[in-house]
Formats: C-alpha cells, structure tokens, sequence
C-alpha cells in the first residue's frame, strides 16, 4: 500500500481557530510512525498537477482566482470558511498532483492500493468555484487523469464524508462514465444531496445519494452498504476505485454528527477494497486522535 505525503501540504496554513489546519496531517503522520504499520507502507513523493491537469475539472476563472489570491499575500474566497495564505497554491497543486501519482502507480501495477494523505481537501470544490476548505477537486482530477492517461473507461468515486461532495457531484452530473456514491449527514451542510438527485442526460443513474440522519452508527453504514453501496459498484464494474476518504463521521469528530468508530472505518475499507484497485484520498476528519486512530485502521484494512 503506497502513502503519499509532502511536508508542502503543512504550508496551507489557516488564520488560528480554523478546523482544517495542518496539524491534521503532523498527528496523523506521527501517529502512524509510532507504529510498525509505517515501515510497511510504500512511502511516494507526490508530483505536482500541471495547470492542464488542473483545466480538465477547473475553469481557467477559477485557477487564476486561486492563484492571483495566493499570490497577493492570501484571502478568503468564499463565504468565509475557505482561507488560502501565500502557500495554499503550491499545496493544493500538489494534493492534486499526489492523486495522480497515486494513479499512475495504482494502474501500473507498482502498487494494491494507495492513501493521499493531503491538504486542502477537494470534495466541496466545484468547476468554477472554491468552497468548504477545498480549492481544487482532488478526486475528481485524479479520475479524469485515470480516464485521459489510462484509458480507464468507467471510474467509482465512494466519498464517506460526513458531508456532501458537491463539488465531485457537480463536476460528473452529465457524466455517464463515473459513478459517484455519497453517505452523509443529511439535512448538513452543504445542503446538497437529497436522494432525488440522481444524475442528469448521460449521468442520469450515475449519482447515488445515500442521506443519513445525525447519530447514523456503524452498524447501519455497514448495512447500507450490503444493501445499496456495494451492490452499486458491482454492477457498474470500475476500472479504479477512488474513495474520498473523510472521517469527520467519526463519534468524536467536532464538526459532525455520526457514530463510527476507527473500526467502523477498516470495515467499510474492508467491503469494498476488492472490487477494483483502490486510491484513497483524505478530505475531512477533525479530531486529531480519532483521525489518525481512523487513517491507520483504513490502511490496515487496505493491506490485508
Ligand atoms: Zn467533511
């Protein structure tokens, strides 16, 4: 199992009291070197997105606000939760670019399975627009960079965040060749997700909005999961796997409101880590224990 990790990703760092900091990565990164797990772990240097890489999701508008904003000292770009500094640029190309390499060594065969273990976080990133923490669509560019490069014809994206991908759902909406799957928190923000939204023209089928009341356990994900989720993408057999892997669902994450523990996590992982190659890719998970307890369950469970 492949571990892709850059001391760049700790340079995007937010005004003090903000959720998404990069202390997030220090205690997982730490806590994972703490333990015999992180001596068997394929440790990669992620490569950085090209701007081209970037435009096959993104609006040009779009990466040049990011850009220009970061490079004129830094700023919020949305409604006040999405901060960038001076540095948040170079960290955020990376994140993409470390699921491409993911990508890239996963579909060669170099590697079973890949973690990005990332910051900023994409799900919440739209085509034209910033939002939630997320600048660029990490997942998103690494699945059109398995379908442009690899010639992968049908890509799953499972996001088990505790919130809604609207980012991801908007970017593949009309798109037939990606199945995108989301369990989350619902009413949450950010208010999307409804099970009614299923996809539209081509995509229509391709979107499935699994909405889970505040206090879900683990028990009833796993559940859902042999009724709905895996059912799903056995039918619609990916030639890559991609997991937006948050874990703010967590019991004692601050920002939501679900029940899993770590062990809820390698069993999720567990269910679903067969069914095609898998590249897995951080996006929320702001408790630092039960975030790293959580990442080192879900790389257990992607190496057994
Ligand atoms: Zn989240």
């Amino acid at each position: 199992v492949g571990f892709l990790y850059s001391s760049v990703f700790l340079k995007h760092a937010p005004p003090l009291g903000h959720p998404e900091r990069p202390e997030r990565l220090s205690a997982l990164v730490t806590g994972l070197q703490r333990d015999e797990l992180w001596g068997r772990l394929v440790h990669i240097q992620p490569e950085r997105a090209t701007l081209s890489q970037l435009a096959r999701v993104h609006t040009h508008r779009h990466i040049e606000l990011v850009q220009r904003t970061c490079k004129q000292g830094g700023g919020l770009l949305d409604e006040g939760d999405t901060y960038v500094v001076h540095e948040s640029f170079e960290a955020a190309v990376l994140a993409a670019g470390a699921v491409i390499t993911a990508v890239d060594h996963v579909l060669s065969h170099m590697l079973d399975a890949a973690f990005c273990a990332v910051r900023p976080p994409g799900h919440h990133a739209e085509s034209d627009r910033p939002m939630g923490f997320c600048l660029f669509n990490n997942v998103a560019i690494g699945a059109r960079h398995s379908q442009r490069a690899h010639g992968v014809e049908r890509v799953a994206i499972l996001d088990w965040d505790v919130h809604h991908g609207n980012g991801t759902q908007e970017i593949f909406y009309d798109d037939g060749s990606l199945l995108y799957i989301s369990l989350h928190q619902y009413p949450f923000y950010p208010g999307t997700g409804a099970r009614s939204e299923r996809g539209n023209g081509d995509g229509e089928g391709c979107t499935l909005n699994i909405p889970l009341p505040a206090g879900t356990n683990g028990e009833r994900y796993m559940e859902v999961f042999d009724a709905e989720v895996v059912p799903a993408l056995q039918q619609f057999r990916p030639g890559l796997l991609i997991i937006s892997a948050g874990f703010d669902a967590h019991a004692d994450d601050p920002l939501g409101g679900m029940r899993l523990t770590e062990k809820s996590f390698g069993a999720l992982t567990g269910r679903v880590k067969n069914i095609a190659p898998v590249v897995s890719v951080l996006e929320g998970g702001y408790n630092l224990d039960a975030l790293s307890r959580s990442v080192n369950a879900h790389l257990r469970a992607l190496e057994s």
